[in-house]
């Protein structure tokens, strides 16, 4: 006799137990929205951490997939690949970069930059300036050496020395930069908005001072924006805020809006020791992949979008603001850029992310107890008062019950 359907499953033995999931579970998505078996519906303001930036089960997005699918998966880097090459040419055409290397993460495109970075001073005849200075507080990923990049002790705990070559200084510290450059540095890596670390924003003029010291010093100036890049700000790729372009640029999330892509951009300079068999890739670049990361262009590129995404975000900036107001137990302050933002916490973090799962609203945390609001990029105004709405709901029962343990104390 089979077991009764119940909406929760059995817990799970045979995954490995490095994650700490919520107790939820999807059947299917439509735009912004996450339905269970049961039919409940969730609000999905954490869009797979960044990543469905389309939305769930885009029609642009199934329809590239499926046609792609009935003619031609995979063939390897061994050959050609068309669509590769057209989304290359797409993302040099609306970037500082020249040539573009596709993977499948934003921890291996990352790997990517470390090792473009590392061969171009290599055949410039500096084998010894091998060292990337990274922010404290930063992500990378989580394979050794982009471990290393980030530096967070609670990752690195318990997986042998740290991958030599990565140097860390405190956040927004241009003195602290200056001094920690030696002979041997190759790069400054970072993250224009720090995602993971709590939505903490460089400066414009920061990241311009930056961009001249490494001029200044021969080095490269590689940015990270997996999180922050394809439209997630507002902008294609965050730097385009700043005024600078970087030497070499990663982007992953929402590159493939669900479909694993990871990408490498980077100038002709930079990339120029990344020869035939100094890097490579089985799976990178495939032509599923290619159909998909083309397909979430038009969408991206298409006129207006983004102007749409910076609209929508200030709207849900502008709503916070009153909503934290009105909340001052729980939340305080709002930060972030489009649709990348962060509330800061009073309450802590994993405590408001439970009471907004109780509104069915999806959210993810981050770094110094922020909150991070990543709704697809395609959402409006209604979906925006919709999670107002619910974050509302989700402040008062925390306050509520905030107020009935203070009575029964
Ligand atoms: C998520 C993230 C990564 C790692 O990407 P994976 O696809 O998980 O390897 C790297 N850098 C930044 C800024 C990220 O947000």
């Amino acid at each position: 006799m089979s077991a009764p359907e119940t909406s929760v499953s059995k817990p799970n033995t045979t995954l490995f137990d490095t994650f700490a999931r919520a107790p939820l579970e999807f059947e299917r998505g439509e735009g912004a929205w996450l339905y269970t078996r049961d039919g409940d519906a969730y609000l999905d303001f954490s869009a797979g951490i960044a990543v469905n930036s389309l939305g769930h089960a885009n029609p642009v997005l199934v329809q590239a997939l499926t046609e792609q699918a009935q003619k031609l998966w995979h063939t390897s880097n061994l050959f050609r690949i068309p669509g590769q090459e057209r989304l290359a040419d797409r993302l040099v055409a609306a970037s500082f970069a020249d040539k573009v290397f596709f993977a499948n993460s934003g921890a291996e495109a990352n790997e990517a930059a470390i090792k473009t970075a590392r061969r171009y001073h290599y055949v410039s005849g500096h084998p010894e300036r091998f060292r990337i200075l990274t922010i404290e507080g930063a992500f990378h990923g989580r394979t050794l050496a982009t471990l290393a990049a980030g530096g967070q002790q609670k990752y690195l705990e318990g997986f042998g020395p740290k991958a030599d070559g990565f140097d860390q200084v405190p956040f927004g510290d241009f003195d602290a930069i200056k001094a920690a450059v030696t002979p041997e540095t190759a790069a400054i890596m970072i993250e224009p908005i720090q995602g993971e670390g709590g939505v903490r924003a460089f400066p414009n003029a920061f990241l311009r001072d930056l961009r001249t010291f490494c001029d200044q010093q021969g080095l490269l100036l590689i940015m990270d924006e997996v999180q922050t890049g394809i439209g997630r700000t507002g902008k294609l790729f965050a730097y385009e805020w700043t005024g600078i372009t970087p030497d070499i640029l990663t982007s992953a999330k929402g590159i493939g809006g669900g479909f694993p892509i990871g990408a490498c951009l980077a100038t002709a300079e930079a990339a120029k020791g990344m020869t035939p068999g100094t890097h490579g890739t089985t799976f990178g670049g495939n032509p599923l992949a290619m159909a998909v990361g083309n397909a979430v262009l038009d969408v991206v590129l298409a006129d207006g979008f983004l102007d749409h995404v910076r609209e929508t975000g200030l709207y849900l900036k502008q709503r916070l603001a009153s909503l934290v107001d009105q909340h001052p137990t729980i939340l305080d302050g709002v930060r972030g850029e489009g649709l990348l933002v962060g509330i800061h916490g009073v309450r802590p973090v994993p405590e408001i992310v439970a009471a907004l799962r109780g509104q069915h609203l999806l959210v993810a945390g981050a770094g110094e107890n922020v909150i991070r609001l990543l709704p697809p990029l395609t959402v409006g105004r209604a979906e925006v008062d919709a999670a107002i709405e619910k974050l509302d709901a989700a402040c008062s029962a925390l306050e509520a019950a905030a107020d009935a343990a203070r009575l029964s104390a």
